[in-house]
This record gives structure tokens, C-alpha cells and sequence, in this order.
């Protein structure tokens, strides 16, 4: 495939913007080559500059999960942005997204809009300090939650009791209210709550990991932290940014029935505009001002036009009952298919797959936490990468990313994904 037209948009783009991308997993840096520009999509597929079509796994990093250009998103946006884009002052779309969204996920009573995940997790964790009047906050290593400094810290060997930064620009005071955990570890996250008592606000954790790929938790680790949470009088965060509306209606909650404290949303809950939202029940959301004394705004914050898309997304999913199982098969057919051809190959491999998140990791062990997770070939990864791409399959540039499967996505795009991964990995 030719890519002239993106490598010299690159080039012109590296110019006036830091290694040519706004986000920085959108570079090609673990994989090498030059980002791909987009100029289009509709349904499961890219159109780039060069006029190549890809089969999309990324989706957005998420929200497209019932395709590109969904017709009820685009045609709600379209409506609304004839009225005026933004105002400053409420209207009676964001009540209607908040009473669905309310409706749709369990054990929260109000909810907040936000303008990215990243806002929605920063405001749930200064919410649980306000509630809990305690600063420490315990999070797992591997897990994201957005580029806000409190969440920029990772394990480093030792660095188990107090976080140090690992982004120039945290402050060392910022990183030491930050507690690390492991992933999949109950005793762990048991020692730093005893070596914290009565300091420690909340627990984060993305319910079903799914930015060191995808991990899913094991048998018993969320009712742990639930039950340490409510022992300890901690408030349980769970970051469903990636989750929520995706694994089903009402996200991790309701897939395992366990009951959060406070949820934080994004992605799909947008449906491709930029939206997050945070929620929880009355008695803590009440907390935020203008009803409590916790601080928390936005002007463009529930603009018509990212609640118009959101709305348009979550009816859409609401109205379909057998969304979620439909993708779940979907999901399971991929990796099945994969799991085959890979075999057959010779490849040394672990698929972790549940609901329609699914990532290959290039390594034999269970990855069931950051140090697992972290053991993948990246050489592998990175014929992998470029040999997809050659057949036109668009994975994220990274052997840490969850794939994303929309709804948009035939059982023929799966099939012709399994073949080219057949291909591809005779050559590893
Ligand atoms: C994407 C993501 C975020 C950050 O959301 P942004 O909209 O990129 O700021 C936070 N938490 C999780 C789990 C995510 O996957």
C-alpha cells in the first residue's frame, strides 16, 4: 500500500506540532513508519489520504462502537449545530442524556458532564477527597486514567509504598498522595491500606483493564476491593471510560454485580465527540458545587452538540437489546480465529478477550497484570503491526492497546482479518 500523501502531511505536521500528532499514541513511535492521515470513515473502515481502505480495530480508541459516521449521530449533530453550538447556560438536552444515562447504569442517582475522560476521572478523585476529607488515593500500575498529575505515576522496581513521578512535571508532592498497586493483587492493595489507615480517599481502577491491553479481572479481585473499600471507609472509583456502554448497558457494575461508589465515563457515552461524566449516588454527588463545597466547571461542558451525539448514542444502544451479545460474538469469532491460526504458526501468544475488547499479546504466559503485560515481543508486535497494515488492517500502533470491535464489522471483515493474520505471522 502507498502511503506519499500521509508522509508528506507528517512531515508538514511534525512542523507546527510536537512529533506531529496531538495525542501521543497516535505516532508510530513503538512501531516506526509515519502516522496514517485519515480523510474519512464509514462504518467498520478508514479512508486515508491515499485512498486506501482499512479495516478499523481502533475505533476511536472506543466510541465507535456501532461504526463510523453512524447515521443517528451524525444527522443529531447536524440538527443541533443549525441552533447554535454552545451557550453557557443549561438546556433541557442534558437532562434528557443524564435521565437515560441514570436509567441505563446501576447504583447512581445524578450524574455530571465533563469534556474528556481524562476531566471526568480528575473530578472523581478530587470529589472522594472533598466526601472522605483524606488526600491518598490507591491506583494500579498499568491502569490510565487520563494525563491529569495524579494518575501519571507508575511502578517503578521499588516504588511500591509512595509513587514517584514518571512525567517530568509532577510534582514530588503531587506523586507521594499516590499509592501503587498491582493489578490482580487483593493482599497487595490489603498491605498499603494498612500502612495508610484512615488516609486513604479512594481506590481507582479501570474494573476491566484495558490499557496494558486488555485483562479482565480475576475471579474475586473487584468484590476484594469492594469489601477493603467499604471496611475501611474508601471510596471505590471505578473508571469506566473505556467500559461503560460497552461491555454492557450499565458497564462492569451490572457485567459482575458489584456495586462502585463513583463512576467515571467517556468515549462511547460521546459518541465521538468529546464527553465525559462522572456519577455517583445522590449523597455524594451532592457534594459538588453549586450544592457542596467540591469545585468543578467547564464552559463547554454539556455543550448541544457532544450531548445531541451522546444522546443519539445511548438511545441507540437502549433500543437494541441484543447489542452487546451480538458483539460479544462478534469478539469471539475474532478470537477464536486468531487463536487457530496463530497455533497452527508456531507463534508464542496469550489472547485476552472478554465482551468486544480483545488483545494478542505476544508472549505464552497468563498477562494478568503491568509486569505480565509487559513481557510481549515487541519485535513480533511490530512485524505484526505492519504486516496488518499492509493487508489494510488498522490496529493501534502499540502492543498495549485493547482492539475496539464495533457493530459495523461483518463476519467477512472477520474473516479476511484471521486470514491476513495467518499471513502475516509466517513471516514473524
Ligand atoms: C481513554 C481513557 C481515559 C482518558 O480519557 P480521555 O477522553 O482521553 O481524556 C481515562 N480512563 C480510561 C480507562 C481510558 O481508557
Amino acid at each position: 500500500m502507498l502511503y506519499k500523501r500521509s508522509s508528506q502531511l507528517f512531515a508538514e505536521a511534525e512542523k507546527v506540532i510536537p512529533g506531529g500528532v496531538n495525542s501521543p499514541v497516535r505516532a508510530f513511535k513503538a512501531v516506526g513508519g509515519t502516522p496514517i492521515f485519515v480523510k474519512s470513515a464509514k462504518g467498520a473502515y478508514l479512508y486515508d489520504e491515499d485512498g486506501n481502505r482499512l479495516i478499523d480495530y481502533i475505533n476511536s480508541w472506543g466510541p465507535m462502537i456501532l461504526g463510523h459516521a453512524f447515521e443517528p449521530v451524525v444527522q443529531a449533530v447536524i440538527e443541533k449545530a443549525k441552533l447554535g453550538t454552545s451557550f453557557g447556560m443549561p438546556t433541557e438536552l442534558e437532562t434528557q442524556i443524564a435521565a437515560l444515562a441514570v436509567s441505563m447504569v446501576p447504583n447512581i442517582d445524578k450524574i455530571r458532564f465533563v469534556n474528556s475522560g481524562t476531566e471526568a476521572c480528575m473530578s472523581a478523585v478530587r470529589l472522594a477527597r472533598g466526601f472522605t476529607k483524606r488526600d491518598k488515593i490507591i491506583k494500579f500500575a498499568g491502569c490510565y486514567h487520563g494525563h491529569s498529575d495524579s494518575f501519571l505515576i507508575q511502578a517503578g522496581s521499588g516504588a511500591i509504598t509512595f509513587g514517584s513521578p514518571n512525567s517530568p512535571g509532577v510534582t514530588a508532592g503531587t506523586a507521594k498522595d499516590t499509592l501503587l498497586a498491582r493489578y490482580n493483587d487483593l493482599e497487595n492493595v490489603k498491605a498499603l491500606i494498612e500502612a495508610n489507615i484512615n488516609e486513604i480517599a479512594a481506590i481507582i481502577v479501570e474494573p476491566v483493564a484495558g490499557n496494558m491491553g486488555c485483562i479482565p479481572p480475576n475471579k474475586g479481585f473487584l468484590e476484594g476491593l469492594r469489601q477493603l473499600c467499604t471496611d475501611n471507609g474508601i471510596l471505590l472509583i471505578f473508571d469506566e471510560v473505556m467500559t461503560g456502554f460497552r461491555l454492557a448497558r450499565g458497564g462492569v457494575q451490572e457485567l459482575f454485580n458489584i456495586t462502585a461508589d463513583i463512576v467515571c465515563f467517556g468515549k462511547v457515552i460521546g459518541g465521538g465527540l468529546p464527553v465525559g461524566a462522572f456519577a455517583a449516588r445522590e449523597e455524594i454527588m451532592n457534594y459538588l458545587a453549586p450544592l457542596g463545597p467540591v469545585y468543578q466547571a467547564g464552559t463547554l461542558s454539556g455543550n448541544p452538540l457532544a450531548m445531541a451525539a451522546g444522546l443519539a448514542m445511548l438511545q441507540s444502544l437502549d433500543s437494541d437489546r441484543a447489542i452487546f451479545q451480538r458483539l460479544e460474538e462478534k469478539t469471539a469469532y475474532l478470537g477464536a480465529g486468531i487463536d487457530k491460526v496463530l497455533k497452527a504458526n508456531n507463534v508464542a501468544f496469550t489472547i485476552n478477550r472478554i465482551g468486544s475488547m480483545i488483545s494478542v499479546h505476544f508472549d505464552a504466559a497468563p498477562v494478568v497484570d503491568f509486569q505480565t503485560a509487559a513481557k510481549g515481543d515487541n519485535e513480533t508486535f511490530k512485524k505484526f503491526f505492519h504486516g496488518l497494515l499492509e493487508e489494510g488492517i488498522y490496529i493501534a500502533p502499540s502492543a498495549y492497546e485493547t482492539w475496539f470491535i464495533t457493530d459495523a464489522l461483518t463476519y467477512d471483515d472477520l474473516d479476511f482479518t484471521i486470514r491476513s493474520i495467518d499471513k502475516v505471522s509466517k513471516t514473524f
